[in-house]
């Protein structure tokens, strides 16, 4: 389960987040592309962007369902 303490600093406030656990593996970002996107320096994947609609939610789901490691959280603020 992603922890909400250990948030990538980037992710934009709101209820889905990254968390530090994230590997890259980079899988999730196929799933939703408006939503995450890769850090500048290439170490993470973060919220770029909140689910604004059902089907981004439905994308933003996806992704956490695939994280291999967990590091995706919906407990967010
Ligand atoms: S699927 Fe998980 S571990 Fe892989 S890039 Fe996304 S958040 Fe990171």
């Amino acid at each position: 389960m992603a922890d909400k303490s250990i948030k990538q600093p980037e992710n934009v406030p709101g209820k889905y987040y990254v968390d530090q656990t994230c590997v890259p593996c980079n899988d999730c970002v196929k799933e939703a592309p408006n939503l995450l996107e890769y850090s500048a320096d290439e170490t993470h994947i973060f919220f770029k962007n909140q689910p604004k609609n059902q089907a981004e939610e439905k994308q933003a789901k996806a992704a956490m369902a695939m994280c291999p490691v967990d590091a995706i959280g919906d407990d967010g603020e």
